[in-house]
């Protein structure tokens, strides 16, 4: 994608969605509207997410939609959430419905941070993007009544496309939500933090565009084709479960994952779960991308079970916006641990991608200890009690 820069420009379409050029609209704006907000864009936009997520179906073919929107679960509530929730019938996990804590930094600005509360397993990973008849349709082959995980390629794209599809209704619903932020306050929404905000937003339109594509023309098709997935078997049930559409920078190793072409990254839709006795992690790409993931998936295939988690527990606390952890697990970590992990799960943009970087240098370190002890030391956070 060409650089668009940290400006608006004049002639590019109005943020506001107005499709009309940024002279011609928003540009002049000199007031904010009178009862607008002084909180940050990014705070109003987060707080404005918890408030207005729309109802819609986002199903291909919506002329056949039945029934009401419902609350539909990324993971599923009767086979993975119930598992992780047992008798406690709750689960913790980052709840984004809920008001954000405003945290001031020394430096004056104001962060928010979305705490881990305890989470009823009914509201648990739940969104408003299906109708009741789309989404027994689109997930029959995973949920409740489906056998357990078989490998079938059915399966592998039934949850690759949840993964993916629940990543994009929050993806367009941001974009609906700042563009409205916009609207209502020009003035504040042209700072260099929002319109930050606005390329990330547009260049993630632009990513997940033809992904959305692919797995629309295929369900209208009743097809499961042209998705690779990478399927690890973990002889353990875990404790935890998480969904995420992301781009992982390193390898097992440290090495850097070249997953961005032509200022395009290409992600992988992450499902992990488990099932009665064991646990699979799943990792999928369209076949066009197995070239960029291919020598990252034999690596997590032929790891050893010590090195599998060590790499799981540095990088899935950076991806775990969607993480639902059970209260056994919750329970076994410190208050300091705790916090630690919101904190891991809080970070995006660019100290995420810090972040991100120094658990590459701790990969490339450990893999440097051939005697492998490194990864029989226990982590800060450590997801496998
Ligand atoms: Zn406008
Ligand atoms: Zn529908």
């Amino acid at each position: 994608m060409e650089l668009l820069g940290w400006k608006i420009k004049d002639t590019e379409p109005c943020p506001c969605g107005s499709n009309k050029a940024y002279k011609e609209c928003c540009k002049n704006a000199t007031e904010a509207a009178p009862n607008a907000s002084k909180k940050p864009p990014e705070v109003q936009v987060m707080e404005k997410m918890r408030a207005s997520m729309e109802k819609c179906c986002l199903y291909p073919d919506q002329t056949s939609c039945k029934g009401k929107i419902k609350e539909a679960h990324a993971l599923q509530n009767n086979k993975i959430i119930s598992l992780l929730a047992g008798s406690e019938h709750h689960v913790y996990m980052l709840n984004a419905k809920k008001k954000p804590i405003l945290v001031p930094l020394e430096n004056g600005e104001v962060i928010p941070i979305v705490e881990v509360s305890r989470t009823s397993a009914n509201d648990a990973t739940t969104e408003t993007c299906f109708c009741d008849l789309h989404d027994n349709i689109a997930f029959a082959a995973i949920e409740k009544g489906a056998p357990d995980f078989d490998d079938s390629e059915e399966m592998k794209f039934v949850y690759a496309y949840k993964a993916f599809i629940f990543e994009y209704y929050k993806q367009t619903m941001s974009m609906k939500i700042f563009r409205q932020c916009f609207k209502t306050n020009p003035k504040a929404f042209q700072s260099k933090e929002s319109v930050a905000i606005y390329r990330m937003l547009q260049l993630k339109e632009k990513e997940f565009e033809p992904i959305k594509k692919h797995f629309d023309s295929e369900i209208l098709a009743g097809a499961h084709n042209g998705i690779f997935t990478c399927v690890v078997k973990i002889a353990e049930q875990i404790k935890f479960a998480d969904y995420a559409f992301i781009a992982l920078s390193y390898d097992m190793n440290g090495n850097r994952i070249r997953h961005t072409k032509k200022g395009v990254m290409h992600r992988i839709a992450l499902t992990i779960f488990p099932e009665q006795g064991k646990s699979w992690l799943l990792m999928s790409c369209l076949e066009g991308e197995k070239k960029i993931y291919e020598k990252f998936f034999k690596q997590m295939q032929e790891a050893t079970v010590q090195k599998l988690k060590f790499y799981l527990n540095m990088m899935l606390p950076l991806f775990s916006e969607n993480m639902v952890l059970s209260p056994d697990l919750w329970k076994s970590w410190t208050e300091d641990i705790q916090g630690a992990y919101t904190y891991y799960a809080n970070l995006n943009g660019s100290d995420g991608k810090r972040m991100e970087m120094c658990l590459g240098f701790a990969l490339k370190n450990a893999n440097r200890d051939k005697s492998g002890s490194t990864y029989n030391t226990l982590p800060k956070i450590n997801l496998f009690l």
